[in-house]
């Protein structure tokens, strides 16, 4: 029996209204488990005025306040880490320990935002010119939305709730329609830190909901994470409407693997970044950049353990890798592997074959490893968002560092050596949002900001730390004086301070 799952509005779960639904399937076993309401404009509509009206109060409360819901919610994080977590496997398919690192890096957020009244707090100068001074005050912008992808379920609405709602906003949610349970939770978490009603409310739809947040006057700052398609046009729509927007987008992470390098570590780092989640992360390692000589010999340390991952459901502490989260997706990403052959990639560990006993309706795909990839090819070009690695062969420093700066995506990127020299010179020129050296997931620490360059952003600021707090509010800046008894008459010209 499909579970129905409505939206959370005004601090409670309702149903919704407009017949229309989508399916929630367990990725490992293919089964339809969940039927999710997807919602009308006048049901967007509903959640904004809500919002704006919980925001009067919420934005002004103080930021010691606020914080304190955020502590609430870190702890009631902490205690339901496990049932987070389980709602993730059960729709997105990665496994639990995954799941619960995605947590934990939520929790992160979450953390910084326990910190707000600091972040927030202003600049103030005195005597800025004689008896006048002048501060700057950041305030919140009122009810914004945050649109996000199936991928994170968890961490990525908390990069923009735990941050927006800290500010003093009232946050609407628009999450992905393949796993909206997890979110659904979160929303309740929310609630039980003591939250009031309708400061976090999650909407639950398509395209259409999403067109309606875009659209609606009231809200004035839209944040996206997903593909670079959708979120070139939640840009152009939003901004259009002299919206806010920050979309971070879709990528095709590069790792530069140096002739000096540690090739056992750069072969485990290779295989959690390629692999971990089945490839389904926005810093996942798609392309391996061999310079020199060293392609041959990390080639023969990577098959073998492409050939030995251990795919199957997340919920199975073995698996160390689980299914692509739809059918649909795990067509389109053999689609891909497909194409590599076409174009006459060569193929040394090839994963479509993969049959797992038991789950014969589950979208799995075993890890594929590309080599000889070049950059005219499809499987280069695009981003894949599954467990294929390409492998590049490259004679230079200088032209793998070509490579990464010519492709159009640039959200992260790494390189393994042990010359201090080739890893300055690669995070001084890469034209890359995020470098990792000899880290190949270089995800910022929360009091950081995460954002990439190129096609896989499209806005000026960057998601949770400072660059969220500077996203989520407005800067106001007061300049004044008490003159006691002196006229000075009026000033028709500027003139120097001081
Ligand atoms: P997606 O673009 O399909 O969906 C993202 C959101 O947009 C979802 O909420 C979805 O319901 C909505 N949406 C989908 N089609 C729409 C349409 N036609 N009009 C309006 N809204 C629409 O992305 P996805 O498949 O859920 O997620 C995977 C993508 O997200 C990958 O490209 C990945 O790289 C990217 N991603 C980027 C980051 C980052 O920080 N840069 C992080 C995670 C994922």
């Amino acid at each position: 029996m499909a579970t129905e799952i409505g939206h959370y509005i005004n601090g409670k779960r309702i149903g919704g209204q407009s017949g229309r639904f989508g399916d929630v399937t367990n990725p490992a076993t293919g089964e339809v488990t969940g039927k999710v309401a997807f919602a009308t404009e006048a049901e967007v509509d509903q959640a904004v005025q809500i919002a704006k009206r919980a925001q009067a109060g919420w934005g002004n409360m103080p930021p010691l306040r606020r914080q304190r819901v955020m502590f609430n919610l870190k702890s009631l994080m902490e205690k339901r880490l496990d049932d987070l977590a389980r709602l993730m496997v059960l729709e997105h398919g990665k496994t639990f320990d995954d799941a619960k690192g995605e947590v934990g890096r939520g929790l992160e957020v979450v953390e910084f935002a326990c910190g707000i009244g600091h972040h927030m707090k202003g600049d103030f100068s005195e005597q800025v010119a004689t008896d006048m001074d002048t501060w700057s005050i950041r305030q919140p912008l009122g009810v914004v939305a945050g649109i996000t992808p199936f991928n994170f379920p968890i961490m990525i609405p908390c990069w923009m709730g735990a941050m927006a709602v800290a500010c003093g906003n009232a946050f609407v949610l628009k999450p992905s329609e393949k796993d909206p349970s997890a979110p659904m939770l979160l929303a309740e978490l929310f609630a039980e830190a003591g939250l009031p009603a309708g400061v976090f409310q999650v909407i639950n739809g398509d395209k259409v909901a999403v067109d309606a947040l875009l659209k609606h006057p009231d809200v004035p700052a839209i944040s996206f994470v997903g593909s670079t398609a959708i979120g070139e046009y939640v840009y152009h729509q939003g901004t259009e409407r002299n919206k806010r927007v920050q979309a971070l987008c879709g990528a095709k992470n590069h790792m530069v693997i140096m002739p000096d390098a540690d090739l056992d570590q750069a072969t485990d780092a290779l295989i959690g970044a390629g692999y971990g989640a089945a490839g389904e992360r926005c810093m996942a390692i798609s392309v391996a950049v061999a310079v020199g000589d060293v392609g041959d010999r990390l080639l023969d340390k990577l098959a073998p353990r492409v050939r030995a991952l251990k795919v199957g459901p997340g919920i199975d502490p073995q698996s160390e890798m689980g299914p692509l989260v739809t059918r649909q997706h795990r067509d389109k990403v053999l689609g891909y592997v497909d194409q590599g052959v076409k174009e006459g990639a060569k193929l040394v560990v090839d994963g479509r074959g993969l049959r797992l006993q038991g789950y014969e309706n589950g979208n799995f795909l075993g890890g594929c490893l590309f080599d000889q990839v070049t950059p005219d090819m499809t499987i280069y070009k695009d981003e894949i968002f599954g467990p294929v690695l390409s492998m590049v062969r490259s004679k230079s420093f200088d032209e793998a560092i070509g490579l990464v700066n010519d492709h159009a995506y640039g959200n992260g990127t790494a390189i393994f050596t042990r010359d201090g020299d080739a890893a300055r010179a690669f995070a001084n020129q890469v034209k890359i949002g995020m470098v990792g050296i000899n880290v190949p997931i270089p995800v910022p620490v929360a009091y950081h900001s995460f954002g990439g360059w190129k096609a896989s952003i499209f806005g000026d600021h960057g998601i949770y730390g400072m660059e969220g707090v500077r996203f989520y509010t407005k800067l106001k800046t007061v300049t004044a004086r008490w003159p006691t008894g002196i006229r000075a008459g009026a000033e028709f010209n500027f003139r120097a301070r001081g």
